[in-house]
């Protein structure tokens, strides 16, 4: 992910505002209607602002991305991409993606109307604790693994999934985001691969460092890391700089601590895996190896799957 330059600027006043928003009937979405509060958090080509709609009460998390930033940094392509990714998510709709109600444009920028997400990024919660107790690391890796085993029989690749694209909701549940580096797959293409190299040094795939292809499967590897991160507090690869770090993913060069979780070690090592097929529920749902083998693994066996998305979540401390 290129994070040079400078994120772009704040939002323009409302009133300014041509916009072209694609709005139901029913709902009668009104760009002039939302006052634009503090910021979220700043991405490489964006910034996310809280808005509130002054008629319906409702906030909002709105991507705001400079349309000369986008041209300039050769990105306008990455915006449509990640418009068109959550707007067919969207439509499908699971509890652990962030929804997009509304994009529109002006003349300076485009902007994505976003579910608000209002508890920060899972990245927040582990610098917080340093690592998480086991039933929350159970639970948050369970949702994420729900989310994403979703997305990908959606046809969607995330390929970026890291602490800081898991945020977390006024109840504590998993919202997924950040879908400018996903990939929509073509639903005749015969595999599953898609070709653009992207993502963060430590949760990047073997498979992307050595032959720059991403499959459902490196949402997998990503998930394994996040894991091991929950529990053991650190990057299961990380090294002095991105190249050592890259070396290590190669080599599959990390140490479980032995203290682990003996059932959580056996998840991350069927996960962190160099070969993307015999990573734990890679293979197609008629394989012996199904995207089910993932939720049937023993670190998984308390998690009721049925009522993931409406359980309480366990307590942080
Ligand atoms: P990146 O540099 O990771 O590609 P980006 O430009 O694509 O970033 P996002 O990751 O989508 O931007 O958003 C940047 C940050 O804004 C997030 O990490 C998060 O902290 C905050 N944010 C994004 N979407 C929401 C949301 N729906 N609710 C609350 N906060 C959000």
């Amino acid at each position: 992910v290129d994070h040079a330059g400078t994120p772009p600027s704040p939002p323009p006043s409302p009133t300014n505002t041509k916009a072209t928003a694609s709005r139901s009937p029913k709902t009668a979405f009104q760009v002039q209607n939302l006052q634009f509060k503090d910021t979220l958090g700043e991405g490489s080509y964006s910034s996310v602002v809280r808005a509130r709609d002054r008629v319906t009460k409702k906030t909002y998390a709105v991507k705001i991305m400079d349309k000369q930033y986008l041209r300039r940094r050769k990105k306008t392509q990455t915006a449509i991409a990640e418009r068109e990714a959550l707007a067919k998510l969207t439509k499908e709709g699971h509890p652990g993606v962030i929804k997009m109600y509304w994009a529109y444009q002006d003349q300076q920028s485009l902007y994505f109307v976003l579910e608000l997400a209002s508890n920060g990024e899972l990245k927040a919660l582990l610098s917080k604790w340093g690592s998480l107790n086991l039933p929350c690391a159970r639970y948050y890796t369970a949702q994420i693994v729900d989310a994403v085993q979703w997305m990908h029989s959606k046809g969607v690749i995330h390929r970026d999934m890291k602490p800081e694209n898991v945020l977390l909701d006024p109840d504590m549940r998993v919202k997924i985001t950040d879908f400018g580096t996903a990939k929509v797959l073509d639903p005749d293409a015969a595999d599953d691969r898609a070709t653009t190299w992207v993502g963060t040094a430590q949760y990047l795939s073997p498979e992307l460092l050595i032959s720059k292809y991403a499959c459902k499967s490196s949402d997998l590897w990503a998930i394994g890391c996040i894991l091991y991160q929950c529990i053991a507090g650190d990057f299961a690869f990380h090294g002095p700089t991105e190249y050592l770090t890259m070396q290590r993913i190669r080599a599959l060069e990390y140490t479980i601590p032995e203290w682990f979780d003996p059932a959580a070690r056996d998840l991350v090592e069927k996960l962190l895996i160099l070969d993307p097929q015999e990573r734990i529920g890679a293979g197609p749902s008629t394989s012996s190896n199904p995207p089910a083998a993932l939720r049937a693994h023993p670190f998984f066996e308390s998690i009721a799957w049925g009522t993931l998305w409406t359980d309480a979540p366990p307590l942080i401390e």
